[in-house]
């Protein structure tokens, strides 16, 4: 498990570890009603968002959010393409510990270090223009806009019955660049939407059995751990959804500020379909049996990280101490 970002100390790790995390630390802010894209399998566009607050606006909120206690723990920001946005990113990702931004990609990335990009590829090319419907030449401009040196890139995958074929030739083509790893999700259908994009639980747990073999060959590549892949399975997947945890632990805002509920795919998602890894990481993260293994291994990556930085520095696990790794 990784919150992102490298603004969480060792100390917020062990606290989050013995106390858990508080309500609103966990969640997602779309950033606009706009895309560039208009991909097959977006729940945003069936929103039918049409406004947007301004830069002034949010910051504003943010300040009353302040004041009212807020954890400003982990943030998401999403929409819509966040990027058409840079200037409202740019200045709230400095309220978060953590931020996470969901962008397709066809944007330059700005040069943040701080954060964490996670770009929609849902393919291997010919399976990104089936889901997309971008134009040409656009899958070879995100890969070279995001094998990027010195920013942090996840690829973020959302499995549909289109493309749950071309996995394994994924991680094997992107694995040659400079990103950190995929993360696989399934696709969430909308109530009384048919299984035309969604997987039966059945092919489910193939694809989920087959993402924790390929972890052994790839690692932390697939960045996600092996404990939460196993929670998607069908034996625990509904049990975890019926009642998501989610909403515990979470905020999301749509364009307007406005709070969305039950969480960013909004009262139509169908959370007994649900393919995110939001319920099962809040799973983790609001259930200590479960949690202090998953930090437990987070922390000690961290250390050992940290240690590395520090050594290569001259200043072994220095930036330990100052919290800034
Ligand atoms: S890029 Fe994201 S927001 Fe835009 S259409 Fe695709 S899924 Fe929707
Ligand atoms: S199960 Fe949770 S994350 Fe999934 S759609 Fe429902 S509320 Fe959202």
């Amino acid at each position: 498990m990784d919150a992102g970002s490298n603004r969480w100390s060792v100390l917020d790790y062990i606290r989050v570890g013995v106390r858990g995390m508080p309500p609103g630390s966990l969640g997602g802010i779309d950033v606009t009603y706009r895309c560039n894209l208009r991909c097959r399998h977006c729940y945003f566009i069936k929103q039918n968002h049409r406004e947007e607050l301004s830069t002034e606006q949010w910051l504003v909120l943010f300040e009353q959010w302040k004041k009212e206690g807020f954890p400003f723990m982990i943030c998401g920001w999403i929409g819509g393409e966040p990027l058409l946005r840079k200037d409202l990113v740019g200045q709230g990702r400095k309220y978060f510990k953590s931020n996470v931004i969901f962008t397709n990609g066809t944007i330059d990335l700005p040069p943040w270090r701080d954060v964490t990009f996670s770009v929609s590829v849902h393919g291997t090319e010919e399976y990104y223009y089936r889901m997309t419907g971008a134009k040409k030449g656009t899958y070879q401009q995100i890969k070279e806009n995001v094998d990027s040196p010195g920013l942090r890139v996840f690829i973020a995958f959302c499995i549909t019955r289109f493309n749950y074929t071309c996995i394994e030739e994924m991680i094997e083509e992107w694995s040659k660049t400079r990103i950190s790893g995929i993360i696989f999700e399934f696709y969430t259908p909308m109530k009384g939407e048919g299984d035309g994009l969604w997987l039966s639980w059945s092919e489910r747990d193939r694809v989920l059995d087959r993402i924790r073999q390929l972890k052994k060959t790839y690692g932390e590549f697939i960045g996600v751990s092996d404990r939460i892949y196993r929670l998607m399975k069908s034996e625990t997947a509904r049990k975890v959804t019926q009642d998501c945890p989610f909403p515990m632990i979470g905020f999301s805002y749509d364009p307007m500020g406005r709070p969305k509920v039950p969480c960013q795919l909004g009262p139509e998602a169908d959370c007994s379909r649900c393919g995110c890894i939001l319920p099962f990481y809040s799973m983790v993260l609001t259930h200590r049996r479960l949690l202090i293994p998953e930090f437990g291994a987070s922390v000690l990556r961290r250390i050992m990280k940290l240690a590395n930085n520090g050594l290569a520095n001259g200043r072994p696990g220095a930036r330990i101490l100052d919290g800034t790794g």
